[in-house]
């Protein structure tokens, strides 16, 4: 069903639960995943009168426990429902702490037909202020939008609508955590609304294939004086890949790119980003250690992707069979 409802037709919408705090519950020790199976509350206001939902559990956990697999799994029934023609759209709900990984994947992917749209609760059904009703309802709007689908998937929360390309969760507990620092949101629902301000240029995307992970990529972050020791690990422990998150424009400590060059001799892929939150890496500086050096050496540099979701892009990478040269030709452009 890739068609756009009819003006006045219902939409039809698949909503997949994974849970995370929007399904949470307070118990003696804080909160905690509800033992009801069917937790997730969505009827009532939550839905607009023009659209129809169907439920499907995919899982009931926290965030923190959804690993890479699960993620592949996750995407690969999202790809399963959109074949199956029977939704306008998707939306996906899930913990907030990973959601910006699982919705990333998603959409590095899935070539969507029907818009993917995530959404998350910053506060449990038990707080005052819940935010997982309105979410919900605006995930579903949104999802309701054919067009969105050109969007890429998407993530809504607080009334905004992100790209999941460029989303994070930037606060440990405000309902306006999710923020796309350095673009903004892509658009916004109010009320009943759906208004789409902005639609990406271009995004990355994996060559069709059937989605697979490697597990051997490794992350390390750098500060002063940190990261030789942990790159040098991540090699001799068999890492395939691995995201150097480096300081500013793409530089590290002398130590770090020496690792570097250990790494890059023994075959392991090492590309660089930065932790900064705003802004592309590039080699600028040319000392020991500079962006230039580390290019020198047989780094790639990475633009202005995340290290958390570079690393399931090389883990997708390189799980799907991509060589050294394809994966430079895929992040040549960020
Ligand atoms: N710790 C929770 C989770 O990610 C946070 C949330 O859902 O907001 O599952």
């Amino acid at each position: 069903m890739h068609a756009n409802p009819q003006n006045g037709s219902i939409a039809n919408i698949a909503i997949v639960s994974t849970g995370g705090t929007i399904e949470m519950l307070p118990d003696r020790g804080g909160l905690d995943i509800s033992g009801h199976h069917d937790s997730l509350h969505i009827q009532g206001d939550v839905t607009p009168p023009s659209i129809d939902v169907e439920h499907i559990r995919f899982c009931n956990v926290p965030s923190p426990s959804i690993s890479p697999e699960m993620m592949t799994q996750l995407c690969l029934k999202l790809e399963e429902l959109i074949s199956s023609g029977r939704y306008h759209g998707i939306v996906v709900t899930h913990g907030t702490d990973t959601l910006e990984e699982s919705a990333f994947l998603a959409d590095i992917y899935l070539r969507g037909t029907i818009p993917v749209v995530f959404t998350a609760a910053m506060r449990s059904q038990s707080e005052m202020g819940v935010d997982g009703p309105r979410n919900v309802r605006g995930a579903l709007l949104t999802a309701s939008k054919y067009e969105v689908h050109k969007l890429g998937v998407t993530v809504v929360l607080n009334d905004e609508i992100h790209s999941a390309s460029r989303v994070t969760k930037t606060y440990t507990s405000n309902v306006s955590s999710f923020k796309s620092p350095g673009y903004g949101p892509l658009g916004f629902v109010d009320q009943d609304r759906v208004m789409i301000q902005r639609k990406p240029m271009w995004r990355i995307q994996l060559p069709k294939c059937r989605l697979k992970l490697d597990q051997r990529v490794g992350l390390v972050r750098t500060a002063a004086g940190l990261g030789a020791r942990e790159i040098r690990y991540c090699v001799d422990c068999g890492d395939k890949a691995l995201v150097v998150e480096a300081l500013g424009r793409g530089n590290v400590p002398p130590d770090v790119a020496e690792a570097v060059q250990y790494a890059v001799e023994r075959g392991t892929v090492v590309c660089v980003t930065s932790r900064c939150y705003i802004g592309r890496v590039l080699g600028v500086y040319n000392y020991p250690g500079g962006g230039a050096d580390l290019e020198r050496k047989g780094a790639i540099l990475a633009g202005d992707m995340q290290g958390h979701k570079l690393r399931l892009l090389l883990m997708a990478s390189l799980g799907i069979g991509l060589n050294m040269k394809n994966i430079r030709k895929l992040l040549e452009r960020l």
